[in-house]
């Protein structure tokens, strides 16, 4: 699937950026003193039914080599970027 192809599938088309980029995204009363991180819940439901999350996440990972925490970063790829985070930790990637 070519770049332009996956995106025109992406779930998230014509949803407010702020819903993907939460103003309270990674804050310390979000997640960080070990409860649910819910500012991204309505990203994380939208991602979680995107026909096209694999290559949205792939994507993802591939831009931001180098780039750690949650400023300016979002929702991508269904994980948030704490996850994505911890993901790449996992696998070595970075
Ligand atoms: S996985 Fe989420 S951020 Fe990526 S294209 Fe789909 S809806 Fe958008």
């Amino acid at each position: 699937m070519m770049l332009a192809e996956w995106r025109d599938q992406a779930a998230c088309r014509g949803i407010p950026r702020w819903v993907f980029f939460p103003p309270t995204g990674g804050g310390p009363k979000n997640g960080r003193s070990g409860g649910p991180n819910t500012a991204y819940n309505e990203a994380r439901a939208i991602c979680s039914a995107c026909p096209v999350q694999a290559p949205c996440l792939v994507s993802a990972l591939a831009a931001e080599r180098g780039y750690r925490g949650e400023k300016g970063r979002g929702m991508r790829g269904g994980l948030t970027p704490t996850e994505r985070d911890r993901f790449t930790d996992l696998v070595g990637a970075r």
